[in-house]
């Protein structure tokens, strides 16, 4: 993959990216996280050229299989070109009917017939037909149909696509070594971008921390250097974490057909028309009419008024996305985020369990952390900062005073750290030193006194120096994490204690 460099990460946290992809078929640079929005070429719900000019968009996907199977589309198509036929000026997408092969068990073409067809309508990127496997399908079958895509891959490769880029879909099911290794073979393949597939019954049925194990396999035999899609991904509440673990591009059919049924996106979930008394967006569709107005509207301009807003709030948190990556503040809008839904929670915390895998992506420096709630207790930097204790600990016999604050009887010791859950210890010539510069609570939860005693347990491990702990009250569960050898007391006029 990545034979012809279309794709250069610009800045990077955790294992979310920016990157500027560049389609050289379209002459232009996409830059990453993309939203794709899906047009149907037979119900075009926003025009595409609105969509280029007032909306920005720089890429669309189409579907190339129902301009194929549509009589007077597929000519339209051959003759003018999809860009001309739509009326868009970007980069186009092309699927390849492998959504249709899934709802109907067969279609009549295959793929060095598609592919060729993109190619010939002028399509930038271009999709074999690879079988979508559904979530929860048995093992024999995630395997038999992953040979197919592979086989479908193969042939893709095998045609002349000239300057399109070609998609290789990564699929598996929810078997998680499949999915790793039908992205180790994407990886493998000279095709240029990798779909993560057959993911959106896991999305619809807000099975996040399956997601997010999934797309994780998919990123480990994938490698950091594909550009990654997650195909099917088009709610605005998924975006952060979705970008968080390594995604690239997205694709929102759900725009319009949210709008279809009067449904409402925001980044905190879904609203329907007809329970909203206010239109709490600052998008030009919701400063210019109420509720009511829009509920009188006919049908049709109401349908695209919807499809209107519910554009606009994707596309804006998308650039949210990017502009939390270019500052280093990703991982505070994952977690705001989650706060929208439990089952976001559940992503987010399946996420953390890869810390240590998301820390070798991590930048050594980025912005602030904020300590927001017992989930930022397993963020990366908080276990970065524990393998940095190993390298600073004071030499065996010092005798270290380790502190939340208030230290009356300071001068008995050595040397004077602070202590700061979710960190733990640290000398104070770091207090100054990324990530110890976080914002935290006053009222530590439980999950970072915890952390912090595990923090207290890797520096004694490193040192025979004699350690005593103040603490400001923490509870049994993370006292019980200190080890033996140091000397705990709770500091006087100690603080309320943990909350969680
Ligand atoms: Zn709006």
């Amino acid at each position: 993959m990545c034979d012809r460099e279309v794709f250069e990460v610009q800045a990077a946290d955790g294992a979310g990216r920016v990157g500027a992809l560049r389609i050289p078929r379209a002459g232009r640079t996409v830059e990453t996280p993309a939203l794709l929005p899906v047009v149907n070429p037979n119900v075009l719900t926003v025009d595409p050229a609105r969509l280029a000019g007032e909306f920005g968009v720089e890429m669309l996907i189409t579907n190339a299989y129902i301009v194929h199977a549509t009589d007077g589309l597929r000519e339209a198509a051959l003759d003018r070109g999809l860009h001309d036929l739509l009326g868009f000026p970007g980069a186009i997408m092309t699927d390849s009917g492998s959504f249709q092969l899934a709802e109907y068990g067969d279609i009549d073409v295959d793929t060095p017939e598609i592919v060729r067809f993109q190619r010939d309508v002028g399509a930038d990127v271009g999709t074999p037909v690879d079988v979508p496997t559904p979530p929860d399908a048995d093992r024999e079958t995630a395997l038999a149909d992953l040979r197919e895509t592979e086989r479908a891959t193969l042939e893709a490769e095998a045609v002349e696509t000239g300057e399109m880029l070609v998609s290789a879909p990564v699929q598996g099911s929810t078997h998680l070594d499949l999915r790793e290794s039908a992205g180790r073979a994407a990886a493998a393949s000279t095709l240029d971008l990798a779909p993560v597939g057959a993911m959106v019954p896991l999305l619809e049925s807000y099975r996040y921390d399956e997601v997010v194990r999934v797309v994780l396999a998919a990123k480990r035999g994938l490698g950091p250097a594909a550009p990654v899609h997650l195909f099917g991904a088009g709610h605005p509440m998924i975006f952060a974490l979705a970008a968080a673990l390594g995604c690239d591009l997205f694709d929102s059919a759900a725009y319009a057909l949210y709008a279809r049924d009067g449904r409402y996106l925001t980044t905190a979930g879904t609203e329907h028309l007809d329970d909203l008394s206010q239109l709490p967006c600052p998008c030009p569709v919701c400063t210019g009419h109420d509720p009511a107005a829009l509920r009188g509207a006919p049908d049709d301009e109401r349908e695209r008024l919807l499809a209107e807003h519910n554009l606009h709030v994707t596309l804006a948190e998308v650039r949210r996305v990017r502009e939390a990556i270019r500052s280093g503040n990703l991982f505070e809008l994952v977690e705001r985020r989650a706060r929208g839904h439990p089952a976001l929670v559940d992503g987010y915390r399946a996420l953390l369990d890869e810390s240590a895998w998301l820390e070798r992506f991590d930048p050594a420096s980025k912005g602030t952390v904020f300590a927001l709630s017992a989930e930022s207790a397993r963020r990366p930097e908080v276990r970065r900062h524990h393998d940095r204790l190993v390298r600073v600990a004071p030499p065996d016999g010092a005798s270290v005073l380790l502190t939340e604050g208030g230290v009356p009887s300071a001068d008995q010791f050595d040397a004077v750290w602070r202590v700061v859950p979710p960190f733990g210890p640290y000398p104070r010539a770091l207090a100054s030193t990324y990530p110890l510069t976080a914002a935290t609570p006053d009222r530590p939860d439980r999950a970072a006194c915890e952390a912090a005693a595990r923090g207290v347990a890797r520096l004694a491990a490193a040192t025979g120096a004699e350690l005593t702990l103040a603490h400001g009250g923490w509870p049994e569960s993370a006292l019980a994490l200190v080890p033996d050898g140091v000397r705990t007391e709770r500091r006087p006029g100690g603080g309320a204690g943990p909350t969680g």
